[in-house]
């Protein structure tokens, strides 16, 4: 799923290309997509788009007048539409400028659970859902906030660092790499961590953030997560970047965690997935 980096970049790409615009129509092409009621989209029509911006991994379109919050989940994309077609493949919603360009929403796969919610700016958005559900964003928290954080919850790190509700932004890949860039267990428990710990973990977040920011910053669009620069994570069997041992993993149903031995575990090697329910 895309996470801080990719949807911060994917925003200021669409800021640049797409903001001055004036939408002529939006259009849901599933009924399910659009997760609010009310207001009627249709009075999003004639308003010009000025801004785009991020909160977690929500997408926001600022019009005048009204806000569309977009969350891709998985496989959501939210790209220039060339052909408007009346049905696109995977196509969720669109939106119609003045000059005749269009931004669609498709999403691939099955398990559709990409989402759209329209407000109105009179309303302040942070206190409704879905983002009254989100912790602050992972590069607004400064060391005391983390540290309060982190004490506040007796949890596996790798888990609350991808709790959105905890922390917003993070997913399995920045975990796992944040988690090696501090040196730091992915299962160590949060309220056990030492200062110093809880320092090189806000430096850690920091640092993956901004690693993960120049990349995207360099691509055209989201591109596929294979491709992300990354120290450990999907990296089982490959060596470590920092100490050239070799990258393991704790596997589960949808996802591994992964992790250094030598930089992580003081050299303990922790059960496979054969073995490692406990560790949920
Ligand atoms: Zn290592």
């Amino acid at each position: 799923m895309p996470e801080i980096g990719e949807i911060q970049a994917h925003a200021e790409r669409l800021e640049a290309d797409w903001s001055g615009k004036t939408l002529t129509a939006f259009r849901p092409i599933t009924f399910y997509v659009l997760k609010t009621f009310a207001p009627d989209p249709s009075i999003a029509h004639g308003q010009t788009l000025r801004s785009v911006t991020t909160r977690g991994k929500y997408l926001q379109l600022n019009f005048d007048e009204v806000t569309f919050l977009i969350h891709l989940m998985q496989g959501g994309r939210l790209r220039p539409d060339e052909k408007q077609t009346a049905k696109p493949r995977g196509g969720q919603a669109r939106w119609t400028f003045d000059d005749g360009t269009a931004l669609l929403l498709t999403e691939a796969g099955s398990d559709k659970r990409a989402g759209i919610w329209l407000f109105d700016n009179s309303t302040d958005i942070e206190t409704v859902e879905p983002l009254s559900k989100l912790g602050p964003n992972a590069d607004a928290i400064d060391p005391d906030l983390l540290a309060e954080i982190l004490s506040d919850h007796s949890m596996r790190i790798h888990g609350l660092l991808r709790r959105q509700g905890i922390i917003a932004g993070l997913g399995r890949r920045l975990a796992n790499d944040v988690c090696h860039h501090a040196k730091i267990s992915p299962f160590a428990t949060t309220s056990k961590l030492t200062t110093d710990q809880v320092g090189a973990l806000h430096s850690a977040i920091g640092a993956c953030i901004d690693t993960s920011l120049d990349f995207e910053r360099s691509q055209t669009e989201i591109v596929a997560s294979k491709k992300r620069p990354s120290a450990v994570h999907n990296k089982t069997g490959e060596p470590c970047p920092d100490c050239d041992d070799t990258i393991r993993e704790v596997a589960y149903v949808k996802y591994s965690v992964n992790y250094c031995a030598t930089c992580q575990t003081n050299g303990k090697v922790l059960a496979d997935n054969t073995t490692s329910k406990f560790l949920k």
